[in-house]
């Protein structure tokens, strides 16, 4: 709609790693991307359209039914069917990222430092390679500067095929010092590349990767990699990456790939998790489908939200199921309200999911 056009607008933020995503799931799970200084996706939003359980529709905004607002921003589709989004956008920049290889310690202060320069987005791809000192010590810092609107775009930039995808996909199994050196230096070598601001957020997502990988690692049981995200309070990330490196070496956690972001606070949003200005690690672990394999995973996620709570942390309720009772009361303390105020705005719980029943059970006792 936009060709020709001198200024352009696009969005803000999406998530990393997959684009066949919608705009209500980002609604749902009140999403994040890689903004150095954004808020969760309510910080995007302007105002939105929901059908309630008796099929009527209320426009919700900070001014027009604000609790609705609230609630089913990062409520996860339990209070209605968001049918229309009207979202803040910003005008498309051209960007150039610049890579470096970062110590974990001192990420903090390379963050802030990109921040004061004037950077819009960034994270850090930590190391893998679970037996060297690189192991959550290094990463691959790549953050991304406005240029100006007549800064020319080269049409040829470097980008990982999907073949080299695949193969980082193996080696990040395989041979994990190869993977984070492999990964390290093709991001070293776009350093000074441009991008713009909406398009560089998408990203490959290779559909069932997983069942190629066991063919060629000759793996027993079927595998996939299970995503998580834990929030620390800022100065907290290098004690905490302490703790969770020392956990998964005791605990033999196969970490596969994993990055660190910032976010902002979020105050709006009845469910938030973004509770302060965190900063954010996320990690993909494998995961061996057999009895033992999901029991490991399970322990191995919880022990990592009791990690962040160690440091006044938080996780995000989005990916698994598996925090206990206890971990969910420390960490959403206002979940059973939720659940409360959910079933005044549908009474007959004709919005569901497992998620729902899962908390809902959970929680019977107080409701
Ligand atoms: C590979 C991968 C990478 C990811 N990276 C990130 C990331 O970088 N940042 C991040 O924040 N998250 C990330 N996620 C999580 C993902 O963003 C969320 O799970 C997102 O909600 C998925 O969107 P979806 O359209 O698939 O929604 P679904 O998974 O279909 O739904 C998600 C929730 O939203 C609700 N919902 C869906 N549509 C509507 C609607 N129209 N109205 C009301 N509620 C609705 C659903 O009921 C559900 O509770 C990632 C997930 C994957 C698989």
């Amino acid at each position: 709609m936009q060709q020709g056009q001198s200024r352009q607008w696009g969005i803000i933020q999406k998530q990393t790693g997959a684009d066949r995503l919608t705009l209500g799931g980002a609604i749902g799970s009140n999403i994040h991307g890689r903004g150095l200084t954004s808020k969760p996706f309510i910080g995007d939003v302007e105002d939105f359209t929901i059908m309630l359980a008796d099929g009527t529709t209320r426009r919700c905004s900070r001014s027009q039914n604000h609790d609705l607002f609230r609630l089913a921003l990062g409520g996860y589709g339990l209070l209605g069917v968001v049918t229309r989004v009207r979202l803040r956008l910003m005008p498309r920049t051209k960007l150039e990222r610049l890579v470096q290889i970062v110590d974990t310690d001192q990420l903090m202060g390379a963050f802030d430092q990109r921040i004061a320069e004037g950077f819009l987005y960034g994270d850090c791809q930590f190391s893998t390679d679970t037996p060297s000192d690189s192991f959550l010590k290094k990463g691959v810092f790549s953050c991304y500067r406005p240029l100006p609107a007549d800064a020319a775009m080269p049409a040829d930039a470097k980008e990982l095929g999907e073949e080299h995808w695949r193969d980082l996909y193996l080696l990040s199994h395989a041979d994990t010092r190869r993977a984070y050196e492999t990964y390290a230096s093709y991001y070293l070598s776009t350093s000074g590349q441009r991008y713009w601001s909406d398009t560089h957020q998408l990203s490959v997502y290779l559909d069932n990767y997983h069942e190629e990988l066991d063919r060629r690692l000759h793996a027993k049981v079927k595998g996939t990699e299970m995503i998580t995200e834990l929030y620390v309070p800022r100065p907290a990330l290098a004690s905490f990456l302490d703790a969770v490196r020392a956990d998964f070496r005791q605990h033999k956690v196969q970490l596969i790939y994993g990055t660190i972001r910032l976010i902002e606070k979020d105050d709006e949003s009845y469910l938030a998790w973004a509770r302060e200005p965190w900063v954010c690690t996320v990690m993909n672990l494998h995961v061996d489908h057999d009895a033992d394999g999901l029991r490991k995973a399970a322990d191995d996620f919880r022990r990592l939200i009791d990690r962040a709570i160690e440091f006044s942390g938080n996780y995000f309720l989005t990916y698994h199921r598996w925090a206990s009772r206890r971990q969910v009361e420390a960490c959403y303390p206002q979940m059973v309200e939720f659940l409360r105020l959910k079933r005044r705005y549908d009474p007959d719980e004709v919005f569901q999911s497992d998620w729902y029943r899962h908390y809902k059970q959970m929680f019977a006792d107080q409701l």
